[in-house]
C-alpha cells in the first residue's frame, strides 16, 4: 500500500499537492504544513503525539511501471482537526519536551 498523500494541512487547510516541499507527516500519515508543525504544534502530532518528517515527493514521471502520481494518485479526502485548539495546545505542551524517539 502506498503512502496516503493527503490534500491539505489538517490545521490551517493549506493545499499540499503531491509535489509540495512543505508537507510534513507523522508515522500515521497525519499531514500538516511545515509552518503549523513548527509554529503551532512544536513537532507534536495532535492526533498521535509523534513527531514529523518531510513528506516524500511521489514522482510525477513514471520511471518504473505503475509508480507515479498519475498511477497512484493523491487522496482527495480533506482532513480537519479532530480536537479543539485548547486540547491540542495542552497535548502539545505535555509532550513537546520529550524527543520523538522517546515518546
Ligand atoms: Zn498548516
Ligand atoms: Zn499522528
Amino acid at each position: 500500500m502506498a503512502l496516503e498523500l493527503r490534500p491539505n494541512c489538517e490545521y490551517c487547510d493549506k493545499d499540499l499537492p503531491p509535489e509540495s516541499t512543505i508537507a510534513r507527516i507523522c508515522s500515521f500519515e497525519c499531514t500538516f504544513c511545515v509552518e503549523c508543525v513548527d509554529l503551532k504544534l512544536d513537532n507534536v502530532c495532535p492526533n498521535c503525539g509523534g513527531g514529523f518528517v518531510p513528506r516524500p515527493i511521489r514522482p510525477a514521471r513514471q520511471w518504473r511501471p505503475g509508480l507515479s502520481v498519475a498511477k497512484r494518485p493523491p487522496s482527495t479526502k480533506q482532513r480537519q482537526l479532530s480536537y479543539d485548539l485548547a486540547d491540542i495546545a495542552a497535548h502539545r505542551d505535555r509532550i513537546k519536551a520529550i524527543a520523538p524517539e522517546h515518546r
